[in-house]
């Protein structure tokens, strides 16, 4: 079976992966450079009770599957790979001031415990902030994205994939009422299956409707000397997250995220973004004010209309399938995106419903 993906974010590699492992012939396509796009820019959570608190319960169990996936994820590609990409099940803490609201929750949710402002001062001194109280949550997890898309890309080549850098699909085709290709500025592949992989510029390849969102991050080094735990918990205050990035490449900084801005395809990054980013990063730990700004960046997340991933096949023509609206999840989903549309890929499994793309065919028949 002769697979063509589109686009080499950690979507289309691991699902990739995953049809190298299954005997596929698979060639990604993509753009730029592999694992660039959003893959690059997102902050690397695996974050369940601070992402998923108003999800529908398809999404919660997804999200849920994903990351009981993600251990056993995280070891194959680097035991495969050669390349270390940081996983690490810190827990995460949730800071709010709504102390009711943060007691309710840990009576719904047996895996969160309320913590009262001095039971959270007491375990992390530096966390002198506005807050009166915070969850804990310990089955919350990151992985150092940027590595895990390099992971990825040596995972999939030594699988024996094939993977066509700055070469952009500008048409998939179709022959006799089936898709059976894509072609690029150069040439054409033929292809028994092609998967739209391509983020948030999936709608610029096909009609899928998925939309760019903005978003900018920063990474704070401390002062010499300064003492900071980077192997603690990731921190959520109420209007900001706060990544500790350990060991390995781009270690011993603390990743400040993320804005939310409907802004098309522009990626410029802002003083706004960054004054604002600092201002509620230091109101959670005030000694942020002495920190330097060691990186700015934005990236593009890939939305949907309802805010749910599209997975499974699009259009009237069969031979096509979509991976993509994962928006503010995609890292947290790979694991089991990877599975779930393999095993579509190759007609052994059918689409998640909330998931399936096929729920938007009626928008455009309506
Ligand atoms: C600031 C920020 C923070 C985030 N934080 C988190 C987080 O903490 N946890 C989490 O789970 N998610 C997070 N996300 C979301 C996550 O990064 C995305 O959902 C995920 O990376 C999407 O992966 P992808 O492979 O679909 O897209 P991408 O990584 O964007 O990859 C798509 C690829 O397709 C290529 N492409 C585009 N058009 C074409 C074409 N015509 N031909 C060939 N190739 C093409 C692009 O160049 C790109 O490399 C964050 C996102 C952002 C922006």
């Amino acid at each position: 079976m002769n697979i063509v993906i589109i686009g080499a974010g950690v979507a289309g590699l691991s699902i990739g992966w995953r049809l190298l492992q299954a005997g596929a012939n698979v060639t990604i396509l993509e753009r730029a450079q592999p694992g660039g796009g959003a893959t690059w820019a997102s902050a690397g959570m695996i974050a369940l009770a601070a992402e998923l608190e108003t999800s529908p319960p398809a999404e919660v169990s997804f999200a849920y599957q994903s990351n009981d996936l993600w251990p056993s994820f995280a070891a194959e590609l680097e035991e495969v790979s050669g390349h270390p990409i940081g996983f690490a099940r810190s827990g995460a803490l949730l800071l709010g001031n709504d102390g009711a609201m943060l007691a309710s929750r840990a009576t719904a949710d047996p895996a969160l415990t309320f913590l009262t402002a001095e039971d959270v001062r007491g375990r992390w001194p530096m966390l002198t902030g506005e807050y009166s109280g915070g969850l804990w949550a310990p089955n919350e997890a990151h992985v150092d994205n940027r590595a895990l898309g390099r992971a990825l890309t040596i995972a999939f080549l030594k699988a024996g994939g094939s993977l066509k850098p700055t070469e952009a699909v500008v048409n998939i085709f179709d022959y006799q009422g089936r898709i059976v290709g894509v072609s690029t500025p150069y040439t054409r592949y033929p292809a028994d299956a092609v998967l739209l992989a391509a983020g948030a510029w999936s709608g610029q390849v096909a009609d899928v409707p998925v939309t760019p969102v903005k978003g900018e991050m920063i990474a704070l080094t401390p002062p010499p000397g300064e003492d900071f735990d980077f192997a603690g918990p990731v921190i959520w205050g109420p209007d900001v997250y706060l990544v500790p990035r350990g060991d390995g490449e781009g270690g011993g900084r603390l990743l400040v995220g993320a804005t939310v801005e409907e802004a098309g395809f522009d990626t410029a990054l802002t003083k706004g973004a960054l004054a604002t980013l600092r201002a509620r990063a230091e109101r959670v730990i005030p000694r942020l004010a002495r920190w330097k700004l060691d990186e700015h960046w934005a990236g593009l997340r890939p939305a949907s209309p309802d805010g749910l991933p599209l997975l499974g096949p699009w259009g009237d023509k069969p031979g096509l399938f979509v991976a993509s609206g994962q928006y503010r999840n995609g890292i947290l989903f790979a694991p089991a995106i990877a599975d779930l549309m393999a095993q579509m890929i190759q007609g052994k499994a059918e689409p998640i419903a909330a998931f399936d793309p096929r729920r938007f065919n009626k928008d455009k028949t309506s």
